[in-house]
């Protein structure tokens, strides 16, 4: 496939006329071609305008459409085979095992909202059935369903090529919901993000779906992006990167005329609990775990552990020697881009110079740019909790040790953490006790509770949380990731006292789309 460089615009291929930017080789550093024009104000607003033009006939598109157009999607990305791979490789230094293993996951999550939008259990629909009789008052007939809030932005993730950018799973969610989108490409992979816009672009030609359905465009976040989610054809973004990018956002939307969600997920440092019983086990494999769970796509991970609740005595002791053996011979891997490196840098350095922070074990730098060696430091409850820098996330292969000496300190020291995507309890059967006294304080804090396992590793299902209060998100009601992910591009409406012939397919008394409702308060569940 070839690529050209230009933005998609309600599928046309467009040179962006305001400069232009190249993808970087993080490996080397090196520039990669072609060179990506940036698009204008005039263009952007072709695309906001041309996906205004498309939610109506996208968002009434009966289901067995609107699901090959996923399938159809996944299918497209499949078929570009090894190129895609090796240009998402070249352009983020991520191994290709690892962006095999993401190009499934999208392609996946694609097929996964594809049921969802077949069984069409997200439409919510609820019938409250007249009640002429009803004595004081009689009850009308009130029909409800879940509409698409309209055109969403959606900004790709630096760390997930594939999974969280083009075709990833805001866009597969809005997608599902029946909102076109409009996706900003970052800046770090603009070829893969070509790649995939191309396969998206000739689903919708292929199921002859309106071409405002979906532009790609290329321009800084803080002028492009910005003017994108102030748009008024915008009625939601979705957004994974740093606080500050996704508080920006937040920002200007909150400030439009009319205001519209910001689905963020920002950051995140996984505190994960190591409770009395389980630092007695097997000192090796736990730091082994952890060390993988830390060190995994270079620490690049929303869910990586930044934070290891270990007991103070003996056994904490016997634990983290284990850590530093086990991260001694671990080498760096280039991350995703030279500012991503330095910022790593940066919060490397913060830590390191904090008081009574120790150096506890570092990795080897890599042999390629941008390569860092992992760290791990140490230290204790009294320090963590008196020292807000030591709560910050530093993204990339680094964690911290906290030594505690009771365990009943440890909900304490969890009340003054963040919102977090997740927490992880090592326990064993002694342990349960002290879990269960921390679990209700976990439930107010983070989107995931782990028990005996690490937070890196997201299932993509129907159960899956992969959100939590701010800031590892702006919207802490919702998740990111999962078919529950659909619920952040809808709203409700109610339809009272309408014919059967004015009536939304799916409320209709003959329910056409044989989807799954609510019927006075009673599950009316169709057969599969
Ligand atoms: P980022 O700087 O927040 O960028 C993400 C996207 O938002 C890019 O498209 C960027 O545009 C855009 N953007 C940034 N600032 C903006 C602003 N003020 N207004 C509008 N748009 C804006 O994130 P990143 O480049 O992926 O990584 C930088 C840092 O983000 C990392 O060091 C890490 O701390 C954090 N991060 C966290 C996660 C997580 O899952 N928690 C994931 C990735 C990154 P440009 O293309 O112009 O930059």
């Amino acid at each position: 496939m070839t690529l050209t460089g230009h933005s998609l615009i309600a599928g046309e291929a467009v040179a962006g006329t305001e400069g232009r930017a190249f993808g970087i080789n993080p490996s080397t550093n090196e520039q990669l071609e072609p060179a990506y024009g940036l698009v204008s104000t005039e263009q952007l607003r072709a695309a906001t305008a041309a996906a205004a033009d498309a939610f109506k006939p996208f968002s009434s598109l009966e289901p067995v459409r609107h699901a090959r157009f996923l399938e159809t999607i996944a299918d497209n990305i499949e078929a570009i085979g090894d190129e895609l791979i090796e240009r998402a490789s070249a352009e983020t230094g991520l191994g290709a095992e690892r962006l095999r293993g993401e190009r499934a996951r999208t392609t996946g999550q694609l097929r996964l909202f594809a049921d969802v939008v077949r069984r069409g259990d997200f439409r919510g629909v609820r019938i409250d059935p007249a009640l002429p009789d009803r004595t004081p008052l009689p009850r009308a007939d009130i029909r409800l369903r879940q509409i698409p809030l309209g055109p969403v932005a959606v900004f790709g993730a630096s760390n997930f090529p594939l999974a969280f950018s083009v075709a990833g799973g805001d866009t597969a969610s809005a997608f599902a919901a029946g909102c076109p989108v409009i996706v900003k490409a970052h800046n770090a992979h603009p070829g893969t993000s070509e790649l995939v816009g191309q396969a998206i672009s000739r689903a919708v030609r292929d199921l002859e779906l309106h071409p405002g359905v979906f532009s790609l465009v290329y321009g800084a976040g803080t002028s492009i992006g910005q003017e994108l989610v102030a748009d008024p054809a915008i009625k939601a973004v979705g957004f994974t990167g740093s606080r500050a990018g996704g508080t920006a956002l937040m920002r200007t939307a909150a400030a439009r005329p009319e205001p519209i969600p910001v689905y963020a997920e920002m950051s995140s440092i996984n505190p994960v609990y190591v409770l009395p019983g389980a630092v007695r086990g097997d000192a090796d494999a736990l730091a082994r775990q952890y060390v993988a769970s830390v060190t995994g796509s270079s620490g690049q991970l929303c869910t990586s552990p930044g934070l290891l609740f270990v007991p103070a005595g003996e056994d904490g002791d016997r634990l983290a020697d284990a850590v530093a053996r086990a991260l001694t011979g671990q080498a760096g891997q280039t991350m995703l881009t030279e500012g991503i490196a330095s910022a790593w840098q940066q919060g490397f350095r913060s830590v390191e110079s904090a008081a009574e922070v120790e150096l506890l074990a570092r990795g080897q730098a890599g042999t390629t740019a941008n390569a860092p060696a992992p760290a791990i430091f140490s230290s204790n409850l009294d320090v963590f909790t008196g020292n807000r820098v030591l709560h910050e996330e530093i993204f990339g292969a680094a964690s911290l040790i906290v030594r505690y000496k009771n365990v009943e300190d440890l909900a304490e020291a969890t009340d003054l953490l963040e919102g977090q995507l997740t927490a992880s309890v090592q326990a064993t059967e002694e342990d349960y006790a002290s879990a269960a006294a921390l679990i209700p304080v976990l439930e107010r804090k983070v989107g995931r509770i782990i028990i005996n396992g690490w937070p890196t590793g997201v299932e993509v299902g129907h159960a899956m949380v992969h959100g939590g209060p701010y800031p590892a998100t702006s919207a802490p009601s919702t998740t990111s990731v999962g078919t529950l992910a659909i619920h952040r591009f809808l709203r409700p409406v109610s339809y009272q006292n309408f014919p059967q012939e004015l009536l939304p397919a799916p409320l209709q008394d003959a329910n056409p789309w044989q989807v799954n409702r609510l019927v006075d308060g009673e599950a009316e569940i169709q057969p599969r």
